[in-house]
């Protein structure tokens, strides 16, 4: 029999409904796939040729150390220093299988059953299985504010004790961009209360229109604090299948996360820490190309979907590449389905595009359409949801 553990997982949506999507491509069917976070973007050539010359140079037959090359380690001591002027060491660092991994090994460091999570909802899908793996809790804040943002004021007023905060910025799937006076609060708060606070910069470089992206590196030293950082080249650089993330922590974290790694994957792929290395020490020029084309996207599709009857983006995103539009309640009477979720399904049956609902995020009523698609394909996706909209409004 499979384990209760494993039983009680769900699948992630956002992959889930990406697959249909393929599976419906692979039939012959015109889909178009909005439904998970990855670029459209290739990764750039510089980053390629390293992989490809760590490949020829034989890197591959051996175990780097579980947390990664120490090339690399020193790129990211280096990156952050440049970025955010922040000094870290080497042993603050461990490189993971994707951020994702960053993610559930720290769960599973940090949490004791039972222990509170507390993250603001809507949140990322894996948040809400990592933390049900690890036997943790995770109570979910709908922030009382436009932008869906965690606030001080939601903190203090919890009842219970709370081991983790979780905040991503720029959010997944809002693009929301905590500002530094608001991070600064809620890490106050959590030195105080001694909670652990994880900020999960995966989209930190893909802020727009002028927003300001602040790290958690700029506010306070990593060393005998609770702040730990999450963070990879996924994003950024259009490396989502090579999976390097990594998290930086105190030297007790990371020696309590590299104990378990050494039983779970031993090391990131050799070949793809190369590339990593490429990415964080060669041009950045592509990130900068890509971020403007992402910022054009932004524009033009939030106009475009607020202009659908139907859906409604309150506050538009400064950072990530996804839209969280809101699905007025008529329109599932209308369209005789029981919810966002089944909606989203006759979405992808009759309009032929893949985004899914707000379930998977913790907030029903709402889509997540992922804009890092070529504008014809984004224009083509607004077309389709306009005509399927139109029906029922
Ligand atoms: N955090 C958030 C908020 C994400 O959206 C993602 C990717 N969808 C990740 C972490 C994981 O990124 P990766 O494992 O590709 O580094």
């Amino acid at each position: 029999m499979i384990s209760e553990r494993a039983q009680a997982v769900e699948a992630a949506a956002t992959l889930a409904m990406s697959r249909l999507a393929k599976a419906m491509q692979a039939d012959g069917i015109d889909v178009i796939n909005l439904g998970v976070g990855e670029s459209d973007f290739q990764t750039p050539e510089h980053i390629a040729q390293a992989a490809i010359a760590a490949i020829e140079a034989h890197q591959t037959s051996f175990y780097t150390p579980t947390s990664g090359l120490d090339a690399l380690k020193q790129a990211i001591v280096d990156h952050v220093q440049q970025r955010y002027d922040a000094t870290i060491a080497r042993n603050n660092v461990t490189v993971t299988t994707g951020a994702k991994l960053s993610l559930y090994a720290l769960m599973q460091v940090l949490l004791n059953p039972g222990d509170v999570v507390v993250a603001a909802a809507p949140l990322w899908v894996s948040y809400v299985e990592q933390i049900k793996l690890a036997g943790g809790q995770l109570q979910t804040i709908v922030p009382d504010n436009a932008a869906l943002k965690l606030t001080v004021a939601d903190l203090a007023a919890l009842t219970t004790p709370v081991k983790a905060i979780i905040v991503n910025s720029p959010t997944n799937p809002t693009g929301q961009v905590y500002t530094r006076d608001e991070l600064q609060a809620i890490l106050a708060w959590a030195n105080e209360n001694d909670t652990y606070v994880i900020l999960d910069e995966i989209y930190g470089q893909l802020v727009y229109n002028g927003a300001t992206f602040t790290s958690g590196l700029q506010l306070q030293p990593l060393e005998n604090s609770r702040m730990i950082i999450v963070d990879g080249v996924s994003k950024a650089y259009a490396m989502t299948g090579w999976r390097i993330g990594w998290t930086l922590a105190s030297s007790e974290v990371i020696v309590a996360m590299n104990k378990l790694l050494d039983h779970m994957t031993s090391n990131p792929t050799a070949v793809a820490q190369y590339a990593a290395i490429a990415a964080l020490t060669g041009d950045q020029s592509s990130v900068e190309v890509m971020r403007q084309a992402f910022e054009k996207r932004l524009n033009a599709t939030f106009d475009a979907l607020n202009n659908v009857p139907g859906l409604e983006v309150t506050v538009k995103p400064e950072g990530a590449f996804y839209l969280f539009p809101k699905v007025e309640p008529q329109v599932l009477t209308a369209a005789g389905v029981a919810d966002t979720s089944e909606l989203s399904m006759k979405i992808l049956k009759e309009a032929r595009v893949a985004m899914p609902s707000g379930e998977g995020f913790g907030m029903p009523g709402y889509l997540r359409m992922g804009y890092a698609k070529d504008q014809a394909v984004l224009d083509e996706a607004v077309r389709r949801l306009t005509e399927f909209f139109q029906q029922y409004i």
